[in-house]
């Protein structure tokens, strides 16, 4: 899919505009949110603009298997193995995606509750 210029998560890909880089491949970027909801945010993202989940198919499997792989890197390395954390996937308006450039939310160093509101 063509990056559309004003796609943020895109621009933070591309180093244009600065984040809190936690880890980089060649596929995949893992950085802190900006507005964290907990004590550990971390957002995963493909390089390849893609708006959400949903328009992934069989040919992203490899690199969905990295996004959730990254999670695994990302928990281990804040500790978040030890005590739980979630991974948050919105994927359009009534899950209140708000940056529509696929993205997995790690989330965790405090109790969560459930269910979402
Ligand atoms: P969504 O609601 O789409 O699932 O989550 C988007 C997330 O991106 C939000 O948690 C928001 O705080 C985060 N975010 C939005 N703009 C920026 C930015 O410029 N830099 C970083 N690091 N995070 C951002
Ligand atoms: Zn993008």
């Amino acid at each position: 899919m063509t990056e559309p210029t004003s796609c943020i998560f895109c621009a933070i890909i591309n180093k244009k505009i600065t984040a809190r880089i936690e880890k980089e491949s060649a596929n995949v970027l893992a950085f802190h949110d900006t507005n964290p909801v907990a004590p550990v945010h971390i957002l995963i993202v493909p390089k390849v603009h893609v708006n959400n989940i949903y328009q992934m198919s069989n040919e992203d499997s490899s690199l969905l298997g990295e996004i959730i792989l990254t999670a695994n890197f990302v928990a281990k390395a804040n500790k978040l193995d030890q005590t739980g954390y979630r991974l948050v996937i919105n994927t359009g308006e009534d899950a209140g995606q708000t940056v529509h450039h696929v993205h997995c939310h790690v989330i965790g160093g405090r109790s969560l509750a459930w269910p979402p509101g």
